[in-house]
């Protein structure tokens, strides 16, 4: 019989009522033929609650060590949220008829490293669910956790159900895995920003993680890169009606693609620039050494032209972490590393990208979106490119615009 992977959000688990409802799409998928895993989180807020509670635990008034807290306990709190929404939903299968078990992480087992917090799948093993589904179960798998080497319960990061959902349909070598959120897809761009932004039919993996990474925050990132790993087609649907959703495939299964995909945008960032440095080898490593050290997100880069041995060079990072950057980089500074003329800040910008795999075939999109960004009169302060986008940062208070602009200019309200 066919496998199939159906993975339920927080929103979609977050009572008995949604339970239900998502049982009822379990339902009609064995009542078609397939051999079903269900993948749950927990209920929505509940995971934030239990992280609340471990750092109450952890941190009283007048704490020892504030902010300190258990990695192994924090796991044995957090993961049960998942535990109590796939017991109830192997509860409510079976009151509708549908033969269904729940498993815990640990039960499967589905084995990860040492991180706890933040643990990598290492494997699967898939014998018991292979003689659960001959003995004609369905499988409720609690997301988000496994077992580490140190036998304890550990979890995988936030969001991270999403690639328990897929590794499992890797594993189970399952047809499909379908991601049943409260969106109804993915969108050309965040219609809340653009409303004739369009509900993609399909996209490629490669897109969607462009996308993901720069703010459409549908699926996990990881979750993506495991679908393009081992090739799994990904649905992301909505619980709350029938549509069909978007399919996350192989480039190959998409007939033909258009240049441009989507519009995508990060809207809190900052710009750093080192007016000045020396131009020689070693700088730019002397450089982003040390902010990669205090765990900065450098995002674009750009090295001027130099003149009589001195260069400029900049670079993008979050808002958030513009005075960590600065504090690296004067430490830097401090011990004789680097030297600068003037450090210039701007952390009033954003960043606007267009995304579309059709881009490694088509020329003149970079001169496109820059056409349409000048007719709106705007300033173009960074540019960076890969093969499958062009991204540039300009002023905050213009990004709405940008993104408006750039949908408009590249029709992408149109199938
Ligand atoms: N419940 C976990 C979280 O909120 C995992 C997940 O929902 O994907 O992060
Ligand atoms: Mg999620």
């Amino acid at each position: 019989m066919p496998r199939l992977v159906m993975k339920f959000g927080g929103t979609s688990v977050a009572d008995l009522d949604k339970i239900r409802n998502a049982a009822a799409k379990v339902k009609r998928e064995v009542d078609a033929g397939y051999e079903v895993a269900v993948i749950v989180s927990a209920m929505s807020g509940k995971t934030n609650e239990l992280v609340g509670w471990v750092k109450d635990a952890s941190n009283p008034p007048g704490a020892n060590s504030p902010g300190f807290y258990d990695a192994r306990e924090y796991d044995a709190v957090v993961a049960s949220g998942e535990q109590v929404t796939s017991g109830l939903m192997a509860l409510v299968l079976q009151e509708m008829g549908v033969p269904a078990r729940s498993w815990q992480g640990w039960q499967v087992p589905l084995r990860t490293t040492a991180a706890h917090g933040a643990a990598r799948i290492e494997t699967i093993e898939t014998e018991l669910l292979d003689q659960k589904f001959e003995e004609g179960l369905h499988a409720v798998i609690a997301g988000f956790q496994g077992i580490g080497p140190d036998g304890r319960i550990t979890t995988l990061g936030r969001g991270g159900s999403d690639t328990t959902a897929v590794a499992f349909a890797a594993a189970l070598g399952a047809a499909r895995c379908d991601i049943y959120t409260d969106v109804d897809g993915v969108y050309t761009t965040d219609p809340r920003i653009e409303k004739r932004a369009r509900k993609l039919d399909r996209i490629s993996y490669e897109e969607m993680l462009e996308l993901a990474s720069l703010g459409a925050k549908v699926l996990q990132t990881r979750s993506v890169e495991l679908a393009l790993r081992y090739k799994v087609p990904l649905m992301v649907r909505s619980s709350f009606n029938d549509e069909p959703g978007t399919l996350v495939c192989d480039e190959e299964d998409i007939m033909e693609s258009k240049v441009v995909s989507g519009v995508a945008y990060q809207r809190d960032e900052a710009k750093i620039t080192l007016m000045e440095v020396e131009d020689r080898p070693g700088v730019a490593a002397a450089i982003f050494g040390p902010l990669a050290e205090a765990g900065i997100n450098v995002d674009m880069i750009v090295q001027n032209i130099s003149e009589e041995g001195r260069t400029d060079m900049t670079f993008s990072c979050p808002e958030d972490q513009v005075a960590l950057a600065k504090k690296a980089l004067d430490g830097a500074a401090g011990r004789g590393e680097i030297a600068w003329r003037d450090m210039v800040t701007e952390d009033d910008v954003a960043k606007v990208s267009v995304v579309g795999i059709g881009m490694r075939s088509h020329a003149g999109v970079a001169q496109k979106m820059f056409k349409a960004l000048a007719a709106e009169n705007i300033n173009i302060k960074v540019i960076t490119t890969s093969e499958i986008k062009v991204s540039v940062l300009v002023e905050r208070k213009y990004m709405e615009l940008a993104v408006q602009a750039l949908h408009d200019a590249f029709e992408l309200e149109k199938a």
